[in-house]
């Protein structure tokens, strides 16, 4: 019988050279010194070459019937793949020193065999885990954005024959009659003619570069076995319909479970990245059975011309006969309809972006390039519809929990009771202002209640409006305190093209760079009193979040409040991200930078969600507001706000989350170093407020943060130049969450 190529290939066993040899060529070629292990390679011999610098790198040495051209094909397109999805984990081509992607050596029998290197990628085989559904989803999702990032790429040797490419089950169906056990013969036989007359359907679906070989096999996995972190052997890629890459994944992907769920798992993971087409789904499953009698027959004709090399294959091809049986017995229509639900419930999701886009416009940011769609929060983390579950390190205001149930408790029960506002005597406003004043310096004794912080810092300028008889504000370059029109404007963030800064609007330099303090609060100060604005206020976040969550010297804030007060304008400090014990060392902001200010606003966690917000003020401040200003908030301080941020209090206090904070964010600021990444720099921030200085542009932060979207941990960007990564989590992170998060990011790091 003729045989393809393919199967001569097989035949010749790897080279066999010494792992000093292995060592001293990693050397001389690659400039990589380190010791040589042998790894097992079916048609190549593989070594891996530790450095000392702890580096690990793969040596390929080719048997010598390997055509150049394919490893050319390979080397582009991984350099491909590179480029399109830096964050997906395939191999990186390590050059010779001359700077080629392989070279060519000679055994002592004088035979040539071509040498490349790889990066080595770190995990665990997928096939000696047994795969969860969350796992299945993700390796789904992986192929379908290795497809993506194929889609346009191509190479002349993507027209190579090789006998695992579906199509070619016609030259090989005379194979089958080697299959010895006569009923498996005839199921495989009838798959394989099946198939055959399925082809010219087959040939009219997408067609594209894949990878064509994703078993689990070539997947590495991470300790906890979550995701894939490694895409390996690109050796079969061939230009062929894009369902052949699924079914290969799907079928092979076997374990515990009826072998349709592992199918089902895959394809949902896969579709949520890349659609799959109407026609695709049952050519889907027809090009599943034919990768099991694929297999099979490959199998027996190895068992018949080359036995050693039969019993690699022997494991996985006994599980194609019941496998063909399982889908034969549920039937195409079934399968498929089930493949097609499982997609439908991630497609929900890219409904509900269309659907959202429609009702409240395209403008409205969504986070990350895949949105996020939740239906659910415990703690610190969010789940989605289908149960994926994502580590939020992102969001601040649910600073007890999400569905934090005493929380919870109190909004339901205060509002089955009473809802009303501050024109009534009511208990717990009174009591929930007593027990807050109490954590702020004496000073600082009097409420004014709103509903977020954009209103508390609008709130705070009247009052400083009032009490100075002056206009002007000075608050940080590229400040953001909120949205109403007024604060707006006292916030820089916006740009100039959005919100040119108006003229009672001074800013001073980021506290990072080496601006004296009291010169620039000086000359704020005189350009204010020159356009007729004077000082009424100094705003300031004391987490400088929007500033990129920068180290702020001793004696900054003071110097700068100093300046301030001398030119009779208030100091108001905006707790909205630093307040209720975020910082770790202090219960507020101001306290870290050894300032009282006259007024603070308090927003975000203040109810862990539900929309409350104040002004804490001297008293005579307020008073001389109020008493010239009727200020009445409808909602403001109402029973149910009050509730709910008397719980959320009871919550920080009785549970220490303000040393929590301190501790764990100690912790993890300690291991994102200890990640020792070229692309992160410096580590900032106090408590669970912390900052990652990003080496590089906002492209690249927001690349990570999507990548870590991907790796189900939530973060976010922030900065004048956008290359921040912002991690800020509620507050009940604890030091196992931490290490979540790391291994999250050191996978989602180019
Ligand atoms: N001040 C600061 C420092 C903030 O970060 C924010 C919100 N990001 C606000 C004020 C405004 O708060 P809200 O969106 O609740 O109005």
């Amino acid at each position: 019988m003729d045989q393809p190529l393919s199967l001569v290939a097989l035949e010749t066993s790897p080279p066999s050279f010494s792992a000093e040899a292995a060592a001293s060529m990693a050397q001389e070629i690659f400039g990589i010194g380190g010791t040589a292990h042998p790894l097992y390679g079916e048609r190549d011999q593989n070594f891996r070459i530790k450095t000392a610098a702890g580096s690990n790198i793969i040596l390929k040495i080719l048997g010598p019937n390997e055509d150049p051209g394919s490893v050319e094909f390979q080397t582009e397109a991984l350099t491909h793949i590179a480029m399109m999805d830096p964050s997906l984990p395939v191999p990186r081509v390590r050059r010779t020193v001359s700077g080629e992607a392989y070279t060519r050596i000679t055994d002592e029998r004088g035979i040539p065999h071509i040498i490349r290197a790889l990066d080595f990628q770190p995990g665990l085989v997928m096939d000696g885990v047994e795969p969860s559904p969350v796992l299945l989803r993700h390796a789904g999702g992986t192929l379908a954005r290795l497809n993506l990032a194929l889609a346009n790429f191509f190479h002349p040797a993507a027209g190579q024959r090789i006998v695992w490419d579906l199509r070619r089950i016609v030259d090989l169906r005379p194979s089958s009659k080697l299959i010895e056990d006569v009923e498996t013969r005839k199921l495989i036989e009838a798959v394989l003619d099946r198939f055959i007359a399925f082809l010219p359907q087959m040939s009219r679906l997408r067609h594209q570069m894949v990878h064509n070989d994703l078993h689990p096999g070539n997947m590495l996995v991470d300790d906890a076995a979550t995701q894939v972190t490694g895409l390996l052997d690109f050796g079969d890629m061939i230009h062929a319909p894009l369902v052949f890459d699924v079914a290969v994944t799907a079928a092979e992907t076997v374990g515990d479970m009826p072998p349709i769920e592992y199918g089902t798992e895959i394809v949902a993971g896969y579709d949520a990245v890349m659609p799959l087409q109407e026609a695709e789904f049952p050519a889907l499953f027809e090009a599943i059975i034919a990768r099991h009698a694929l297999s099979a027959t490959i199998h027996a004709w190895r068992r018949h011309n080359d036995p050693a090399g039969a019993e690699k294959l022997g494991a996985l091809s006994a599980l194609s006969a019941p496998a063909i049986e399982a889908y034969l017995r549920a039937g195409r229509d079934e399968v498929v309809a089930k493949f097609r639900a499982a997609a439908a419930a991630k497609a929900g999701t890219a409904n509900l972006a269309e659907r959202r886009f429609h009702a409240l416009g395209r403008g409205l940011e969504l986070s990350y390039a895949e949105p996020v769609h939740l239906v659910r929060g415990e703690g610190v983390f969010l789940y989605a519809p289908d149960g994926t579950r994502y580590l939020d390190a992102y969001n601040n205001v649910p600073s007890v929990g999400h569905g934090n149930r005493k929380v919870a408790a109190a909004i339901a029960r205060q509002m089955e009771t009473l809802c009303t506002n501050t024109r009534y005597l009511h208990e717990s406003i009174v009591e929930y202002a007593e027990r807050l004043t109490a954590t702020l310096p004496k000073e600082l004794d009097t409420c004014l209640f709103v509903n977020s912080g954009s209103e508390a810092n609008d709130a705070a300028y009247r009052i400083a409006k009032i009490v100075t008889g002056k206009t002007g504000a000075i608050v940080m370059e590229h400040a953001y305190h909120g949205v109403t029109d007024v604060v707006a404007a006292l916030s820089p963030y916006y740009g100039p093209f959005v919100q040119p800064l108006a003229p009672f609007v001074q800013t001073l330099p980021s506290p990072d760079t080496d601006a004296d303090p009291v010169e620039a609060a000086r000359r704020a100060i005189a350009a204010l009193r020159e356009s007729g604005h004077g000082v009424a206020m100094l705003l300031i976040d004391s987490a400088f979040v929007s500033n990129g969550i920068v180290n702020v010297p001793q004696g900054w804030f003071a110097a700068v409040a100093g300046e301030v007060r001398k030119a009779g304008g208030l100091v108001v400090g905006d707790e909205v991200q630093s307040g209720f014990g975020r910082m770790g060392d202090e219960f507020w902001g101001f306290a870290t930078h050894g300032v009282v200010p006259d007024l603070v606003t308090l927003g975000k966690p203040m109810a862990n969600g539900h929309p409350t917000g104040a002004v804490v003020a001297r008293r005579e401040l307020l008073d001389a507001f109020t008493s010239r200003i009727e200020f009445f908030s409808t909602f403001g301080g109402n029973p149910v706000s009050a509730a709910a941020a008397l719980a959320t209090l009871d919550e920080l206090q009785s549970r220490n989350l303000q040393d929590n904070a301190h501790t764990t964010g100690a912790k993890l600021r300690e291991e994102i170093r200890g990640l020792n990444h070229p692309v992160l720099g410096e580590v900032r921030g106090s408590g669970l407020m912390v900052g990652v200085q990003v080496n590089g542009n906002a492209a690249l932060a927001k690349g990570i943060a999507n990548a870590t979207r991907r790796n189900r941990v939530l973060i976010g960007t922030e900065g004048p130049a956008g290359n921040v990564l912002k991690i800020r989590p509620p507050l009940p992170f604890g030091p196992e969450h931490v290490e979540i998060f790391v291994e999250a990011l050191r996978a989602s790091l180019p």
